[in-house]
């Protein structure tokens, strides 16, 4: 759209300046802050004009299911953000997931996944895709041998989120790329644990990347919403007549949630990190817990990987408690600060037991296979004072 700062005046940001004000496409009324464009419909100079729109000969909006101001300025913020050369914004991070594997995919293609996979993602992949003719082979992501065997000639597409939810089980993205690349298959990532402060997928190949909004972006518990990113080429080719006309479109309320969201992100994200490191190494020493996942540990499986592709650890740590669901259920209502909740990336520290909640629906035999215990917890760390949160912590193990 238009733009009053050229792009070659603007190639040149460093991550934070593009975070405040990449996307930003001011009104004639000159406001600060980005406007909220609250109108699902547009008006033409004349007839010409609205033919000249809906042949693609005059840029300008159309109807807020195809695009809108506020949502636009997003999608240009996010796409600077993470490097990649286009963005469509849809309602949630599964609209995301959801549209940048149908809008590909047709009957008879092959996708190979990682077994290790946020529910929702799980539930596509494993009961939806099948339905509509699409095989799809599921591997251990960590183990390099299986995606060699998995994919095949007539692979088209291969799907894994890193860190995966709730093991932080890590893919390496440059090498499965390379398979995946080799046969003419497209690398999908689902980037929603790291945001593109801490990875950026297209750097190692991928393809398309998605992001759930509703996670550090918006990381205040607020909204939801969900991008694909990927070039514009995918884009144009497949992602935008698929969601123009399917209609998860992202409002521009929220879109505009997430700007500010974004303008913080890093800082937020930063400090989070910072707070999740320092729980990660004290969990690691108490008596009640048999093992402690986190990609910024030294004891960390995949410590060399984790260095390789990402810049920090992330913001969530998941711990198995001695013992099993009765235990990490204590633990979790005998925590103070630190909320019940199945959400992440927010300003507030949120406790999740993976296999009666977000993993529930993938069942024991899965939840097996992926290391999911009934003693197993994901602790989202937020923005409350370290020390506060550690003794909120030991206080619940030491009661359990
Ligand atoms: C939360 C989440 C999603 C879905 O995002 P919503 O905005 O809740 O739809 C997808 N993938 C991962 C890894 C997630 O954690």
């Amino acid at each position: 759209m238009s733009d009053d700062r050229s792009d070659e005046a603007t190639a040149g940001w460093r991550p934070r300046t593009r975070a405040v004000r990449g996307g930003l496409d001011r009104s004639p009324h000159g406001e600060t802050s980005e406007a909220l464009y609250l109108n699902s419909g547009f008006v033409y100079d004349n007839a010409e004009q609205a033919e000249a729109r809906f042949l693609g000969d005059d840029p300008g909006f159309i109807y807020s299911r195809y695009g809108n101001p506020t949502v636009a300025m997003f999608e240009e913020r996010l796409a600077q953000l993470d490097g990649s050369e286009a963005c469509f914004a849809t309602a949630s991070g599964m609209s995301a997931v959801f549209a940048a594997l149908l809008c590909q995919l047709q009957s008879g293609d092959h996708v190979v996944a990682s077994r290790a996979l946020f529910g929702s993602c799980h539930y596509i992949l494993t009961q939806l895709l099948p339905r509509y003719g699409i095989n799809v082979d599921l591997v251990d992501g960590a183990d390099l041998d299986q995606w060699r065997d998995a994919i095949r000639g007539t692979t088209t597409c291969v799907f894994f989120e890193t860190p995966s939810n709730p093991t932080l089980d890590l893919i390496d993205i440059g090498a499965v790329t390379e398979l995946a690349h080799e046969v003419g298959a497209r690398v999908v990532v689902d980037n929603v644990f790291s945001t593109p402060v801490l990875q950026r997928p297209n750097e190692f190949g991928a393809d398309v990347v998605v992001y759930s909004g509703t996670k550090h972006m918006d990381g205040q518990g607020r909204i939801l919403g969900g991008a694909v990113l990927s070039s514009r080429e995918f884009i144009d080719d497949h992602l935008m007549q698929f969601l123009r006309h399917t209609g998860p479109a992202m409002s521009a309320f929220n879109a505009w949630v997430l700007l500010k969201g974004l303008e913080t992100m890093e800082l937020r994200l930063g400090e989070q990190c910072r707070s999740t490191q320092i729980i990660a190494e004290m969990l690691q020493g108490h008596d009640a817990i048999e093992r402690v996942l986190y990609p910024g540990l030294e004891s960390f499986p995949q410590r060399e990987l984790a260095q390789k592709q990402m810049s920090a650890g992330g913001s969530v740590i998941t711990f198995d408690l001695r013992g099993g669901k009765s235990e990490a259920f204590s633990f979790s209502n005998g925590l103070r600060i630190v909320d019940i909740s199945n959400n992440l990336g927010d300003a507030k520290s949120l406790i999740t037991h993976p296999a009666t909640t977000t993993h529930r629906a993938v069942g024991p035999e899965e939840r097996a296979k992926v290391g999911i215990g009934d003693g197993m917890v994901r602790l989202s760390v937020g923005l409350e004072d370290p020390a506060d949160l550690m003794q909120d912590l030991t206080d619940a193990l030491n009661a359990i």
